[in-house]
């Protein structure tokens, strides 16, 4: 194998607020040969996650944060280049979370083979990715719906957001989305099959899930946090589900998260909240992973991937474009 000279973006300063370009050094390494056992993949795509900002902090989380000087955690596709591993030959396609950088050589031991015959390299990224596996798991395993209840989704128009409104609307319940701007509600609403969708961004989100959600909301999947939750809490029903999936409102703040003044709306409708993370289902992936093949399959579920192209240089500003709702659906970043 001739060398191979790999790009790699590494965490270079902690961040407070917004991260910053001096957050970030570009770094090139030379990977000359692979020992027995090991496999090296080229990276196609990236996965872009709010996760990802919370993993640069020092502060003690559901995973360990990403260390300064190391390559920054993603989840990522690629394809396999050279293998001196039984299990992998070259051509083969895999996901894993091998970071941001053009080139990742390891034993593979927890990269997954895909079938890209079957779906493309995308499709395992996102929606059969932890995407999908994160909106099946929080809205049927803590939400627990049934049919003809109601669902209420903030960031409606994101990765999770979308595939747990679609999965909801499987399971028979009336849904509703949260989103900002009329163009993600419309499409929220006409291609995703949502029976509403409330627009955060016209301020007046109490009246509008009052007008959408008239007898309360059963279950309220949030991605969001802060204010959305605290007003989304006032409409609960009886027994209500609030799941905590993520609060991206918060994670750049650089004083602590707000806290919900309504939760007293929980004790008054004898409701519960709860927080989960979806790697603690890693043993259910795939029967996840099947249930939901076959939901696209029979066409109930639709993935919609938001797609940028460049280098790992690009990596800072894509994963702003989360912070500022410029995607609609899953964010991943295709390296040239
Ligand atoms: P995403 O929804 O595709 O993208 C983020 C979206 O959040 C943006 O498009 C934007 O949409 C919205 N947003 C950003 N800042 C906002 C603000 N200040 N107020 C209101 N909305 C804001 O991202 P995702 O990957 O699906 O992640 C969604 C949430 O799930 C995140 O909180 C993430 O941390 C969480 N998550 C949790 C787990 C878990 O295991 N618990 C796993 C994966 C993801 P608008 O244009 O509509 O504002």
């Amino acid at each position: 194998m001739t060398n191979i000279a790999n790009k790699k973006l590494t965490l270079a300063k902690r961040p407070v607020g917004d991260p910053q370009p001096d957050n970030w050094a570009l770094e090139t390494e030379t990977i000359d040969g692979l020992a027995e056992g090991e496999v090296l993949v080229q990276t196609a795509l990236l996965s872009i996650d709010p996760a990802m900002r919370g993993w640069m902090n020092e502060s003690k989380s559901y995973i360990r944060p990403v260390k300064i000087g190391e390559v920054m955690r993603a989840l990522a596709g690629g394809k396999v280049i050279e293998s001196r591993n039984p299990r992998f030959t070259a051509g083969d396609y895999v996901t894993g979370a091998w970071g941001v950088q053009e080139y990742a050589k390891g034993t593979g031991d927890e990269w997954q083979k895909v079938d890209t015959k079957m779906a493309p390299l995308e499709t395992y990224v996102g929606t059969l990715g932890l995407t999908g596996m994160t909106a099946y798991f929080g809205l049927l395993d803590v939400g627990k719906p049934q049919a003809g209840e109601t669902v209420l989704i903030s960031g409606a128009a994101g990765a999770t957001g979308s595939m747990v409104g679609q999965i909801a609307k499987v399971k028979g319940c009336r849904v509703v989305g949260i989103a900002g701007g009329a163009e993600k509600c419309r499409y929220v609403v006409e291609e995703l099959g949502f029976d509403a969708c409330v627009d955060y961004k016209e301020g007046r989100l109490h009246a509008e899930i009052k007008k959408h959600c008239p007898e309360g909301i059963d279950i309220f999947f949030d991605n969001v946090g802060g204010e959305i939750l605290n007003i989304a809490l006032a409409h609960l029903r009886l027994k209500a589900r609030v799941i905590i999936c993520g609060a991206i409102s918060q994670y750049n703040n650089t004083t602590a998260p707000e806290g919900p003044a309504n939760y007293l709306s929980l004790l008054v409708n004898r409701a519960r909240m709860e927080g989960f993370v979806v790697l603690d289902y890693a043993s259910r992936y795939a029967e996840a992973g099947a249930e939901m093949a076959q939901w696209m399959m029979q066409g109930k579920i639709k993935g919609k991937n938001h797609i940028v192209s460049g280098t790992v240089e690009d990596f800072p500003e894509t994963l702003m474009m989360l912070f500022r709702g410029e995607n609609f659906g899953k964010l991943m970043l295709k390296l040239d």
